[in-house]
């Protein structure tokens, strides 16, 4: 069966970012997957609710996981606490890559959402720091491989090897 792929709208050419921006470099790379109609193109964020633009967000005090567990915060520039919008924002992602049967994940880095290997420190002074968004920790801690925008070549080898091993049992 063919391994399916749960994609940030952003890199695919919607302007969903908090900014009303996209990120396009990787749109001619994931050509190929979307003819394969491998990919599930999905916002969290917008998903919950949030509206384009929206005020830059970052997490505050911790990651994704602390997030998700009520033991940090993610706020805006002004300082108002929007955590609900994002815990409900990776909850749809998870449940949109469960529903449609996704292994994997391919999220746009840098986010307090889909972010994987980086997010913003919390001071909303463009310095990032390693960790992970809500969504991005949620979907790993229910079993979805997640690979940030930088990762694509980690990716193609992930759902190779998988679907070699499927292949020969
Ligand atoms: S990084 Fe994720 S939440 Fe942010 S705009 Fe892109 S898809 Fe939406």
């Amino acid at each position: 069966m063919r391994s399916k792929i749960l994609v940030s709208a952003c890199l695919m050419g919607f302007n969903v970012r908090y900014n009303g921006t996209k990120k396009g470099s990787l749109q001619q790379t994931l050509a190929y997957l979307q003819q394969e109609q491998r990919l599930v193109i999905h916002c969290p964020e917008l998903a919950a609710g949030l509206p384009v633009p929206r005020s830059p967000a970052e997490i505050r005090d911790g990651n994704g996981k602390d997030v998700m567990g009520g033991a940090a915060q993610i706020v805006e520039d002004s300082g108002q606490d929007v955590t609900a919008h994002y815990q409900l924002a990776a909850w749809l992602a998870l449940k949109t890559a469960q529903s449609e049967g996704c292994c994997a994940a391919l999220l746009t880095d840098g986010s307090p959402t889909c972010g994987s290997q980086q997010i913003y420190d919390g001071t909303f002074s463009g310095v990032q720091r390693p960790g992970m968004g809500v969504a991005a920790a949620l979907l790993e801690a229910n079993g979805i491989r997640v690979f940030s925008h930088q990762q694509i070549a980690e990716l193609v080898a992930f759902i190779e090897e998988r679907e070699q091993t499927d292949d020969s049992m």
